[in-house]
């Protein structure tokens, strides 16, 4: 009955979670939720009071297909201002999230025998929105003690006649990899010298903590097979609001255009009203969302490193932590990173998400937005479960 490009994609494992959580919740249990991929801050003051002028003026009707044209330019000052990059609005296309730009860029390039290369640990809608394609995607090895950049040897085995394109996502969900200069060379000059499309997914860029983030398409500009992909969502605490937008190659975006017209017609009119607003208004609220990122990040690393078998490696960006628990998994009881995740939440009520959504069996991704309260008391309801192992 159902069509068989369905049984190519699995559920979001980090929804699931989510709605596990809200389940526990109304059954009246205390639940920590650290699975969680979005700020806990309220949307700013200044971008809510955009949305309610949008509705009380009557920005409530269709916008072009995709965007605006007030929005799309919003979005070429922000990437000058913040990205030195240079698009015009013509080459910018807004969706309903950057997840919609992702999904509509692979469905615009890939196709039956293609072949997309992953980076793993990696974010769980990429092997989805590659095989709904048709196309295969091709997993490369990461170094977890160095920011989980790629393992050259591997990417270049991995690379063939069939690669049409890389997805970069630094930092990085789920592990908050932030990838050096020297790393990302490395991947855009493979990615010329076979003529591959780059995708490179920026929805962290404003949460790096040791070094300013530098846009992946500001290292080549010889190259126009980069498409940059962003988003409202993390960085203006807009998750719901569904606002994100790919600025790249124009055929591409006149392509996905088409796509987008003919399944949502376009975004929401008043979240992208507030969007604008969020671009181009004051800016302060990421810096001090950043700042209280960075803090829970230094508390958590080290916690974690204060429990015996457990080793959290520094994340440079983002807000998650992806400590190692293999010195926990035996292969008996527990065989993987989702029986203890399993454990963490029956036993306690502690919300994570295993690594195996993400490909890795040793790993469980926690995330950093909560406060310090709940994640002090996560910690020790982890290593109380860990104890008694
Ligand atoms: N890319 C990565 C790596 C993400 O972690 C997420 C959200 O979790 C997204 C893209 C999509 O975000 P949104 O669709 O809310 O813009």
């Amino acid at each position: 009955m159902i069509a068989e490009r369905i049984s190519r994609i699995s559920p979001s494992a980090t929804l699931q979670m989510t709605a596990r959580a809200a389940e526990l919740r109304s059954s009246g249990i205390d639940v920590i939720n650290l699975s969680v991929g979005e700020p806990d801050f309220p949307t700013p003051r200044n971008i809510r009071d955009a949305a309610t002028f949008a509705i009380e003026n009557g920005v409530t009707k269709y916008t072009p297909g995709p965007g605006t044209i007030e929005l799309r330019k919003a979005i070429a000052k922000k990437l000058s201002r913040d990205n030195n990059l240079n698009y015009k609005h013509q080459s910018i296309i807004v969706s309903c999230g950057g997840k919609h730009s992702l999904y509509n860029a692979c469905q615009a390039l890939f196709q039956k025998n293609d072949e997309v290369i992953i980076f793993t640990p990696y974010w769980v809608s990429f092997p989805d929105f590659v095989s709904i394609t048709g196309a295969k995607p091709i997993f490369v090895k990461t170094n977890p003690d160095k920011q989980f950049e790629p393992q050259f040897n591997d990417l270049i085995k991995k690379v063939s006649k069939n690669t049409k394109a890389i997805i970069i996502n630094s930092p990085s969900n789920p592990t908050g990899g932030v990838w050096s200069d020297e790393s990302i060379k490395q991947v855009l000059e493979i990615a010329n010298d076979n003529d591959l499309w780059v995708f490179s997914d920026e929805c962290y860029e404003q949460l790096t903590y040791e070094k300013p983030f530098k846009s992946i398409a500001t290292y080549d500009n010889k190259s126009n097979k980069i498409l940059t992909f962003q988003s409202c969502s993390k960085t203006y605490a807009m998750t719901g609001w569904r606002i994100g937008y790919m600025a790249g190659d124009i055929n591409v975006v006149q392509a996905m255009s088409k796509l987008q017209g003919q399944s949502t017609s376009c975004p929401n009119s008043i979240a992208q009203y507030a969007a604008i607003e969020a671009l181009t208004g004051d800016q302060t609220q990421i810096k001090n969302m950043r700042n209280i990122f960075k803090l829970r990040r230094d508390y958590i690393v080290s916690e974690l490193n204060n429990i015996n078998g457990i080793k959290c490696n520094k994340p440079m960006g983002a807000f998650y932590v992806f400590p190692d628990f293999s010195h926990y998994i035996d292969n008996v009881n527990i065989k993987g990173a989702y029986d203890l995740s399993m454990l963490f939440l029956e036993k306690k009520a502690v919300i994570t998400v295993a690594g195996n959504a993400f490909g890795s069996n040793n790993n469980i991704r926690l995330s950093y937005a909560a406060s310090e309260n709940e994640l002090s008391k996560a910690i020790k309801l982890i290593n109380e479960v860990l104890k008694n192992l």
